[in-house]
């Protein structure tokens, strides 16, 4: 088995995908799956059977799950770069869109390839990254219906990810209140109203929250890691450890905390301040920056990271480690992210109930 791995327990992000389905649908809710900070894998894909879509920002992702023979309804959840546009029509995708010169572009793809492309229009709440301002979203509506091969299915919103807003009453009904508005000035009907991510989840559980017309989240973090991400509390009920990052000793050393000679910048152009200690037991293991984001690695009891640099976490250990020994992290979202983009984590898929997912990638 290889040293420095992620490990993966699909059964419980199967079984937290399930209770978040059955919460939110309690409250007219359906859940798009996001699978973007695990690279779409098809075996998490399988493991998330129970929710009605699944959710990527990257169409090569989607094409992963598409590849694997994976059927479900599945949402783009960046606008598309116009040199994919062809890609993103041909894996049978619903797109998120502000921008009128994809939509078209995606309409001409469409029509080249005699295939009917969906589109759901992001607009802007307040928390400023995606999204057209309300105020432009009419005139955008009305070029949308006039394009071939193109059906307006969705309006969504997102926020949270840039400037950490949070959903509220006030968002959301304004959210309601253009989908409405926009029926009736157009004499449509919107699908999909998909509130937001796993930051909506508080509000939309919340039961004095006014819901109106949103019928779909697209979760991702509260699905893989069990917390909600406006204050990264734990969601009740739901498993917060299905994910871990297990890295191997290569150094123990009784040595002082405090550095001597002359401090300038280290590698990532820090100057690290330091409290000494006395003589710790620093232990070395084999990951590093490029390998996961070391800040939002969670140590075990009797462990603490010091430092990382590109290939060496320092750690302050309770007692001299061997090489070859394992400490077991638990990532938040961003150290999960790095983790399974490089190539020096292998990725282990446990699972008691979908067999063939288990082992090493
Ligand atoms: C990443 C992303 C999500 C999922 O966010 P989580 O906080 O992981 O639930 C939802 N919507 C969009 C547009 C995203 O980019």
């Amino acid at each position: 088995m290889s040293g420095l791995r992620i490990e993966i327990d699909l059964d419980k992000i199967g079984t937290n995908a399930r209770e978040l389905v059955a919460r939110c649908g309690d409250r007219g809710i359906s859940v798009t799956a996001v699978t973007k900070a695990m690279l779409g894998a098809p075996d998490l894909a399988l493991a998330l059977s129970s929710v009605s879509a699944l959710g990527d920002s990257r169409i090569e992702n989607i094409e992963r799950v598409r590849n694997a023979g994976i059927e479900t309804p599945a949402l783009l959840l960046r606008t598309p770069m116009p040199s994919q546009v062809e890609r993103v029509v041909a894996a049978d995708v619903m797109s998120v869109n502000t921008e009128l010169d994809v939509i078209s572009m995606l309409s001409s793809a469409a029509r080249r390839s005699g295939r009917t492309h969906d589109v759901m229009l992001m607009v802007e709440l307040g928390d400023l990254r995606e999204g057209l301002m309300p105020i432009a979203l009419n005139a955008a509506i009305r070029h949308v219906l006039s394009l071939e091969n193109i059906r307006l299915r969705g309006i969504g919103a997102n926020l949270a990810c840039r400037n950490g807003i949070a959903p509220s009453n006030e968002n959301m009904g304004e959210l309601s209140a253009i989908v409405e508005s926009v029926e009736t000035t157009f004499g449509i009907e919107i699908d999909v109203v998909s509130g937001g991510n796993s930051a909506n989840l508080e509000w939309a559980l919340d039961d004095s929250s006014e819901i109106g017309r949103v019928n779909n989240l697209r979760l991702g973090e509260s699905i893989l890691l069990g917390r909600e991400p406006l204050r990264r509390r734990p969601i009740i009920g739901l498993h917060t450890n299905a994910i871990s990052i297990v890295a191997e000793v290569i150094e123990s050393q009784r040595k002082p905390s405090r550095p001597w000679g002359v401090p300038n910048q280290n590698s990532f152009g820090e100057i690290p301040e330091v409290v000494d200690r006395g003589d710790v037991w620093q232990t070395i293991l084999a990951m590093g920056r490029q390998d996961a984001d070391t800040a939002d690695l969670h140590a075990p009891d009797g462990a603490e990271i010091l430092a990382a640099s590109s290939d060496h976490l320092v750690t302050a250990t309770s007692a001299r480690m061997r090489a070859g020994e394992e400490v077991r992290f638990e990532p938040g979202y961003s150290a999960l992210l790095r983790a399974m983009t490089s190539p020096f984590v292998a990725k282990c898929f446990h699972s008691g109930v979908l067999s063939g997912a288990a082992g090493c990638r």
